[in-house]
């Protein structure tokens, strides 16, 4: 009499007598067999291996939502770093570059190496796709990612305003500035202030109460490229703006990403978000009225360039005055210059003093105007 073949009830016999699946294979004996696997599991979009290889318990909440996320990128891979640290070199649409970021640690045991933990780590900028389960929305010139709870009437509204503020910008003549930028633009939509805080890397978000968005500079991974800018949105300060207002907001922010290629000298902080904000006002008339209104309270025989300060800190009524100056300043830079103004703007934000620019006269005869 022939016996039966008994298998593990999760497998079965093919017709031709080959085993289509087999018990769990064994963890991967060292974190270099680790890695390894892991980048096969995301590459072959093989979740149950994946499942194995990170069945860690801090994170084993977040590890499928994870999962789904790493799909929406354009390319990942995990990495070791020292102490038993996880790395990713990630990348999204609309980047031409990976980013290098801290995702979690890994522990090997006699049992075999695993992922004890991917989550955000505590003081490192967190990947979005390690923060909440996302969405992709808009085209790759204006990525938007948002959680995928966001409704979409909240979530179009940002839709169209990275749309307008990426033709914006793109239309601004920002010279040598801009000419590392790709021409697009990546706005991360945090889906609560605990998540923006994350994506920063800080514990708390306290000090951005002021603070509508930030353009978020990461080093690429190839530290030999250009840096990658994204702009990520403050929802604690954000939810009740007005299109016009959301447009504002994100073009000023993407002259900040356009122009992340080149670094700020010491005190010209001032010409980077003078620079950011005529841009931005350009698209806002009743705004340029309001801030021409605002900086004419801080004339004293003329307007004095804000000190680097004078942007920082929660006390938003100064900050929006020195705003207001900043703005005031290098649009009489590229008044009085036209075609010649990004020039001098450029000298001006890598600390140099150009000789056709006379702040001191020109502002003066503004404030008497
Ligand atoms: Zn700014």
């Amino acid at each position: 009499m022939r016996r039966h073949l008994v298998l593990p009830a999760a497998c079965f016999l093919t017709i031709f007598g080959l085993v289509a699946c087999a018990a769990p294979p064994p963890l991967p004996a060292d974190v270099g067999q680790l890695m390894t696997k892991l980048n096969a599991a995301v590459s072959g979009r093989d979740q149950s291996t994946f499942l194995t290889l990170t069945n860690g318990e801090t994170s084993a909440g977040i590890r499928t939502w994870v999962w789904s996320n790493l799909s929406l990128l354009s390319q990942v891979t995990f990495k070791t770093g020292e102490t038993d640290s996880l790395w990713a070199n990630w990348q999204l649409p609309g980047d031409d570059q990976a980013i290098s970021s801290q995702v979690g640690s890994l522990s090997c045991a006699d049992s075999g190496c695993l992922v004890t933990d991917l989550a955000p780590q505590s003081g490192a900028a967190a990947p979005i796709w390690l923060v909440q389960p996302l969405q992709v929305l808009g085209d790759d010139q204006a990525v938007v990612l948002a959680s995928t709870t966001a409704a979409s009437s909240d979530t179009q509204g940002w839709v169209s305003a990275a749309k307008a503020a990426q033709q914006a910008v793109a239309a601004a003549d920002l010279g040598d500035l801009a000419a590392s930028w790709n021409g697009n633009l990546v706005v991360e939509l945090p889906q609560d202030a605990s998540a923006f805080a994350q994506l920063l890397g800080i514990s708390s978000s306290a000090d951005y109460a002021s603070t509508g968005a930030v353009t978020s500079v990461e080093e690429s991974a190839d530290s030999s490229r250009e840096p990658v800018a994204h702009i990520i949105v403050n929802p604690q300060t954000t939810a009740t703006l007005t299109p016009d207002d959301q447009t504002l907001l994100l073009t000023h922010e993407a002259v900040h990403v356009a122009t992340s290629g080149v670094p700020v000298a010491a005190g010209a902080t001032w010409v980077s978000e003078g620079l950011a904000e005529s841009v931005a006002v350009e698209g806002s008339p009743s705004t340029a009225a309001s801030e021409q209104t605002l900086a004419k309270t801080a004339c004293n025989g003329g307007l004095t360039p804000p000190s680097d300060a004078a942007f920082g800190g929660t006390d938003a009524a100064s900050q929006n005055t020195a705003y207001a100056v900043a703005q005031t300043l290098v649009g009489l830079i590229r008044s009085h210059l036209g075609g010649d103004a990004m020039t001098a703007v450029s000298a001006l934000w890598q600390g140099q003093t150009p000789s056709n620019v006379d702040l001191p006269a020109w502002s003066q005869v503004w404030c008497n105007s």
